[in-house]
């Protein structure tokens, strides 16, 4: 395999799904999940293991996870709220598992009903559960800090508190941490400054993924932020799926073709390939007709006479 700059974190089959109405049936979704690592995504977060009665369109987690496992060089990530859903995803044969942690309180209460005490509480315990596995069946544990930008319900953050809790999460066993965005009230200049602080809490090598939304237009710009503070692992959704109702047109997540556009014109290399990346986001349309697919690129198409890295050479 070609050895990559970035690594492209697809979420649309979790963050994307569990954002719109529809819910999409399990053979769309294996056919998404293989048709997407067939074009050369090599990490896709295919489900979250949540009880089915809070989000149905999640009920197939452990299905989604099992048939992902076999799909040749994809690394298969499910987000976890808890030690039970981490328990039953590491069953199903997720590679990687994530737990996000609200830097925001009120928001870690509203969404997974619990406080900053309470989920580190689960860290511990699925660390725990982790260390007496063996070696061959533990998963990737990422910490996740969501919110860690800004609040719809608090506004502004503590970014003292993201290194806190940053640093604790690495303390109770988690292999990595991740930043997410999650309100798309990130710019540039916070995205760099945060990356800065807490690459000094927990160590650049363990500060690795970024998680952007797109609400406000500063998606890219804030990828490109992360780029140059040396993240190598970026989230996105295909189509942007997860579009935010209160806003039309704007999209949920960064959009997966979109960003792959930027970094293969740039000669920064994804693996994938953007031509078939597009005709899946075709094939993921046409599973749901009736939900709104984002993307610049999708519309007006690749340049004429585009090539890859086009925009490194001198023409
Ligand atoms: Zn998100």
């Amino acid at each position: 395999m070609t050895e990559i700059d970035v690594l492209i974190s697809e979420v649309g089959p979790r963050d994307g799904l569990q954002s719109i109405d529809t819910i999409m049936s399990t053979e769309h979704k294996k056919e998404w999940i293989k048709a997407e690592a067939e074009s050369g995504v090599r990490e896709i977060e295919v489900g979250s293991f949540v009880p089915a009665k809070l989000l149905p369109q999640m009920a197939d987690a452990f299905e989604i996870v099992q048939y992902a496992k076999d799909i040749p060089n994809l690394t298969v990530v499910a987000l976890v709220p808890n030690f039970i859903g981490a328990k039953n995803a590491i069953d199903a044969g997720a590679d990687k598992i994530c737990l996000p942690l609200s830097v925001s309180e009120t928001h870690s209460q509203a969404n997974l009903r619990k406080s900053h005490d309470e989920v580190l509480e689960e860290i511990r315990k699925i660390s725990e559960y982790i260390e007496q596995l063996e070696k061959s069946q533990r998963p990737e544990f990422e910490g996740n800090l969501s919110t860690a930008f800004g609040c719809t319900l608090e506004g502004k953050v503590s970014e003292d508190l993201v290194l806190k809790l940053g640093a604790r999460m690495m303390e109770l066993g988690c292999n990595e941490i991740g930043l997410s965005d999650t309100t798309g009230y990130a710019n540039p200049n916070q995205i760099k400054r945060l990356i800065r602080l807490l690459n000094k809490e927990v160590g650049q090598e363990n500060l690795k993924s970024m998680h952007l939304h797109n609400t406000r237009g500063l998606g890219l710009a804030n990828a490109l932020a992360s780029l140059e503070e040396g993240i190598t692992t970026l989230d996105s959704s295909l189509g942007g799926i997860g579009g935010c109702p209160f806003a039309p047109g704007a999209s949920g997540n960064i959009v997966t073709e979109d960003l792959v556009f930027m970094l293969d014109a740039m000669g920064v290399e994804t693996g994938i390939d953007i031509n078939k990346l597009l005709e899946v986001t075709n094939k993921v349309q046409s599973f749901i007709p009736d939900e709104s697919i984002y993307g610049f690129t999708k519309d007006s198409g690749l340049p004429i006479g585009y090539e890859k890295g086009w925009g490194i050479v001198r023409s």
